[in-house]
């Protein structure tokens, strides 16, 4: 933690579950034995989030895993940040890269999303991060900074954003960035923050890292000076390995 802020860690569940093994992980996360000191959010599929908001213990806060650019109304198969704060969200996923790379949504979209998001009261966990190709051709920072500075132009204050740093390569593959892979981009965009936002944001911002995160990288990881939380995809739907990663807090 080189942040002011607390150990953040989020489960990003993607597009997968049913009633019944939600039923389960929310079991099992409310028996789980979460460190007091981390923030802890999940992001169950849209249509399960009111079961989940129902039966999960408080001690961890919903986010939903996108939401529209602006209030909703006729928008056909849109789900809107005002339908989002009824049903109990406190988050929201913006910019992951299944939907900059699959579904297509670009920087302005995605910094727009999430001014609207933020102007609305939801905390926004943005994320960046490049392409295998990308970081071969050593265009890593370059790709950030982009993306970070497309959320700068668009947001009006950072008190309510965690950046999340997924290298495309990494996620749902299996091939984890090393620790020092992950710390030297959390560095850079600290410090891109300190120099293009300002000192204060630099230092109050928590950025986690995201992309094949399990309950046996995650001490590791955890122990870079500039990694101040995970964002975890497949291992959060295992309710004690996601606890692992949330109590590996240093
Ligand atoms: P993963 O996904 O942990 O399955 O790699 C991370 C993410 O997409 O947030």
């Amino acid at each position: 933690m080189a942040c002011t802020g607390k150990f953040f860690v989020g489960g990003n569940w993607k597009c997968n579950g049913t009633k019944d093994s939600i039923t389960k992980l929310v079991s099992d996360l409310n028996s789980a034995a979460l460190e007091p000191d981390a923030d802890v959010v999940v992001a169950p599929p849209f249509v399960y989030i009111d079961q989940v908001k129902n039966s999960l213990t408080d001690r961890i806060d919903i986010s939903a895993q996108n939401s529209w650019v602006q209030k909703g109304g006729a928008f056909t198969g849109e789900i809107s940040v005002e339908q989002l704060k009824d049903i109990g969200c406190k988050w929201v996923i913006l910019g992951h890269s299944e939907r900059r790379h699959i579904i297509g949504e670009d920087d302005q979209f995605i910094g727009k999303k999430a001014a609207y998001a933020l102007s609305e009261g939801l905390g926004v966990i943005a994320c960046i991060g490049e392409l295998l190709q990308e970081r071969e051709a050593g265009k890593t920072f370059e790709v950030c900074y982009r993306q970070l500075k497309a959320f700068a132009d668009a947001v009006p204050s950072w008190d309510n954003i965690v950046i999340a740093y997924e290298p495309v390569w990494a996620i749902g593959t299996g091939k984890v960035a090393t620790p020092l892979q992950a710390q030297e981009v959390h560095v850079a965009v600290r410090d891109w923050l300190k120099k293009n936002v300002s000192e204060e944001v630099a230092s109050k911002t928590r950025i986690i890292y995201g992309g094949s995160v399990n309950g046996s990288n995650c001490a590791e990881l955890a122990k870079q000076e500039d990694i101040d939380g995970f964002l975890v995809g497949g291992a959060s739907l295992k309710g004690p390995e996601f606890a692992t990663i949330v109590n590996s807090i240093t």
